[in-house]
């Protein structure tokens, strides 16, 4: 298995990745044109675009916006707001696994930016049903969070007839490289599937010999008919291809502008992006680990050796830190899935890579991978670091809460 000599990731990385012949994987170089690239004029190359989606009657929304109480939400809402004068829709699929700091988020989001929000809960038990059979099938409990958020907007853009809809970074361009900047990806169906929902469609889940699902089960989860999409013209648009993307710095505008809630989290350093949820870089992080030999940590690791906050041996330093950690609300997921612990590192086990785990005498799983050093790192390394791996915690709005179960449906303060 090979790894990057300037980032941490590894050869195995679930959205794929290539070396050149540096030793550089192909995230690395394309994160290069954010240094490169002339940023005034692709904010006027979105300007365009978004000028041709402005409703002059005042009758409809101008595009939709996908947000959560977490991960880059504020950021995207303030600039297609407030730069460039649109008015959005903003829509949720609520994911269930909520925290109290990130049903607030999502609250306070909408009132003080003035926006409409749509949120979308679909019946738990249908939730439970599904989740039940993607833990089963690919080994994952994030599949109906994945799959609910990247196609509730689509679904409603069809529906409401606003062809525009703006997501924030695409993880193909941001962590992988798979396309340039200047590709200007868009939200296809095909990336989804493969990517996004790791090959299985909503569609594939339909089983009533095993786990009981119905095509009534899956409805809110399924892509819209690719006729209608072509017919109001749905096409949706990622502002990281006309907007340098820096996670953190964007967060920390937020936090001063709109007291924006961050967090401590289990697996990782970075304190703002997934604030909103109880499992994400926790119980879903440790199954990550599982499948594929790494966690939240390392993307945020690479993402901020690239943006030169952070050297390689601080990153390594900081994967150990966070690296096989146990997920500290499993029990609150296994309590509201109905399944016992053993039942569900059973589960977990028949997707654990055999590339990167084995098991030692003691039985008990060993990790294979180990990070050397090797000529090509001091060759790839990025000049003028300037360490920074401050993270803030903001001050609860709710102070002397103890948040210790999900919330489906709750409200802000203001
Ligand atoms: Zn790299």
């Amino acid at each position: 298995m090979k790894i990057c000599s300037r980032c941490l990731y590894t050869s195995n990385h679930p959205l794929y990745i290539t070396f050149d012949e540096e030793g550089v994987c192909s995230g690395c170089r394309v994160h290069e044109e954010k240094d490169v690239l002339d940023w005034n004029v692709r904010s006027k190359k979105l300007e365009s675009i978004l000028n041709q989606y402005k409703n002059n009657n005042g009758n409809n929304y101008d595009c939709i916006i996908p947000v959560s109480g977490g991960k880059d939400s504020y950021f995207i809402v303030h600039t297609v707001k407030y730069k460039y004068g649109m008015n959005p829709l903003l829509v949720s699929y609520n994911k269930h696994y909520n925290t109290d700091r990130g049903i607030r988020n999502l609250a306070n989001l909408k009132t003080l930016m003035d926006c409409d929000l749509m949120m979308f809960t679909v019946d738990p038990a249908k939730v439970k049903k599904i989740t039940r059979a993607t833990i089963r099938r690919i080994g994952s409990i994030y599949w109906h969070c994945i799959a609910g958020q990247t196609v509730f907007p689509v679904q409603m853009a069809v529906k409401l007839k606003i062809p525009l809809i703006i997501w924030g970074a695409h993880q193909g361009v941001d962590q992988v490289g798979m396309y340039s900047h200047l590709d200007e990806v868009e939200m296809t169906r095909k990336y989804r599937k493969e990517h996004d929902l790791m090959g299985l469609e909503a569609e594939d889940l339909i089983n009533r010999d095993f786990d009981n699902i119905t095509s009534n089960d899956i409805q809110a989860f399924c892509y819209p008919d690719d006729k209608e999409i072509e017919r109001i013209g749905v096409r949706g648009i990622y502002l990281n291809n006309y907007i340098r993307w820096d996670s953190k710095a964007q967060h920390e505008q937020m936090i001063n502008l709109y007291g924006y809630e961050t967090d401590y989290q289990t697996g990782t350093f970075d304190n703002y992006n997934d604030v909103d949820c109880f499992n994400y870089s926790d119980v879903h992080d440790y199954i990550k680990y599982v499948k594929h030999g790494y966690g939240k940590v390392t993307d945020h690791v690479c993402r901020e050796i690239r943006l030169k906050r952070m050297t390689r041996e601080t990153g390594i330093d900081l994967v150990n830190k966070y690296k096989l950690f146990s997920p500290k609300n499993l029990n609150l997921f296994l309590n509201w899935l109905g399944i016992k612990e053993n039942a569900f590192h059973y589960l977990i086990d028949q997707h654990r890579n055999d590339q990167i785990w084995k098991r030692n005498d003691n039985w008990a799983w060993e990790f294979m991978i180990k990070t050397t050093n090797n000529n090509s790192i001091e060759n790839a390394r990025l000049t003028n670091v300037q360490e920074n791996t401050n993270y803030v915690i903001s001050k609860s709005k709710r102070e002397n809460y103890f948040d210790d179960k999900y919330i489906l449906i709750g409200k802000g303060i203001y």
